[in-house]
């Protein structure tokens, strides 16, 4: 069994969903989960909807969901002449609750809104590949994944999860090839829908290799693999054709768009690789990610932009000892942060986060009970993995370093933009 992933880039249009039939139908003898996420850029425009539905501006969400519906439905109509009933129960679910009040928390409404966006790309794929002659099931993951309550970035129930798979997964592929489910989203046991987090379906894919024991992920993308620095930002970015997993976790985690950070654990503990192939040059073998060491690995770059660099300093001059350190980890507990880069002098603690303008609010006010607080904000964190004097000098100079680390392997310079 396999698990193939395709973001949105690669079912953006007609033409491109025309283009994954063609790169499923040289697997129609093996057995695969494509888990699919929203079209291009309509996640974006759901958060619109939402935000202005928020604002109690219920015709203006209604309009913008409007555009999001044609977008659909021109792209449906492109690909099958038979209505996709599917469609129109998403669509009716989410105009049903544009109209009413907001009365919950905006995290609520946001996963209620935005899950619609994989939930209608998924079905039009699924019923242009079965028109197509490759025949597939479509699964509404929220009837598999179960979260907890944790709106926007909710935490799967593994157990349970594990449990669905095996009980409404695994049977199907008695009679047919091809599961076809949404990536990013999941429920309660509410009923309600959650979302795991921008990106996500990346995380998605690589639970249902790690649950259904696959043979291997491969996502989807319009980049031949993993580069080793992001060829937007950097013209001179190679690509690489093998990593490890351990490389690509801390490129991730420090901000490397490729990949979900969350993606490596259930493949890593299963041993399962992952291919990052592209979509529009399926003849490349992309890269392969697997436990194996890779040698020689050019300089790898990332960065990390919105950073906020806060400075805790004691109020008497007393040392930053484990009472004052163990009350700040609670606080990032409590308001779900994760440090980026942390740096200890005697009274001071140097903390470096995304600038997540509420939790930073939040996290001021509560750290101010303890320390004397400053913030410097519109700083960018640079990561160079396997560095050398020339690759810093380049990346650093005319730059003003507020913080530097080094280790063995990793360089990390937080600079002013
Ligand atoms: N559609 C979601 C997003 O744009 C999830 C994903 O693409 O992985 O964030
Ligand atoms: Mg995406």
């Amino acid at each position: 069994m396999k698990v193939f992933k395709f973001g949105g880039a690669s079912i953006n249009t007609a033409e491109r969903i025309k283009n994954i039939r063609t790169i499923l139908n040289s697997y129609t003898q093996e057995k695969i989960v494509v888990v699919i996420s929203a079209m291009g850029k309509i996640t974006n425009a759901l958060e619109k909807v939402v935000a202005t539905f928020y604002e109690n501006k219920n015709d203006e969400a209604l309009q913008l969901f409007e555009k999001i519906k044609q977008d659909h439905l021109i792209i449906a109509n492109k690909l099958t002449d038979k209505p996709i009933n599917q469609l129109t129960d998403f669509f009716t679910e989410v105009e049903w609750l544009l109209h009413d009040k907001p009365v919950k928390d905006f995290s609520y409404y946001y996963d209620q809104v935005v899950c619609a966006g994989e939930l209608l790309s998924s079905s039009i794929v699924s019923a242009f590949l079965n028109e197509e002659g490759i025949k597939n099931i479509w699964i509404d993951v929220r009837d598999i994944i179960r979260t907890d309550d944790n709106f926007r970035d909710a935490n799967v129930d593994i157990d349970f999860t594990q449990n669905k798979i095996q009980e409404v997964i695994l049977p199907i592929f008695n009679t047919t090839n091809m599961v076809i489910t949404q990536g990013f989203i999941g429920s309660t046991d509410e009923n309600e829908s959650t979302t795991l987090g921008r990106e996500g379906s990346d995380y998605t894919a690589a639970l249902f290799a790690n649950m259904i024991d696959a043979e291997s992920l491969t996502i989807w993308k319009d980049v031949e693999g993993v580069m080793n620095a992001d060829p937007k930002e950097f013209n001179d970015a190679k690509f690489i054709n093998a990593l490890s997993y351990d490389e690509v976790i801390e490129m991730a985690y420090y901000g490397a768009q490729v990949i979900h950070p969350k993606t490596i654990k259930p493949l890593q503990n299963k041993n399962i690789p992952l291919h990052v192939r592209c979509f529009l040059n399926p003849a490349s073998g992309g890269t392969i990610i697997s436990n194996k060491y890779v040698q020689h690995l050019p300089p790898i770059v990332v960065l990390k932009q919105n950073q906020v660099l806060i400075n805790l300093s004691s109020k008497d001059f007393s040392f930053v000892g484990e009472k004052p350190m163990v009350r700040l980890y609670e606080i990032f507990a409590e308001l779900k942060i994760k440090p980026n880069l942390t740096q200890n002098a005697a009274i001071s603690i140097l903390i470096c986060i995304d600038d997540l303008q509420e939790k930073i609010e939040k996290l001021a006010l509560m750290a101010s009970e303890i320390f004397d607080v400053q913030l410097e904000k519109n700083l960018t964190l640079l990561t160079i993995r396997h560095y050398n004097p020339e690759i810093i000098n380049k990346l650093s100079k005319d730059k003003t370093i507020v913080l530097e680390q080094k280790t063995k392997d990793t360089i990390q310079m937080l600079m002013k933009n």
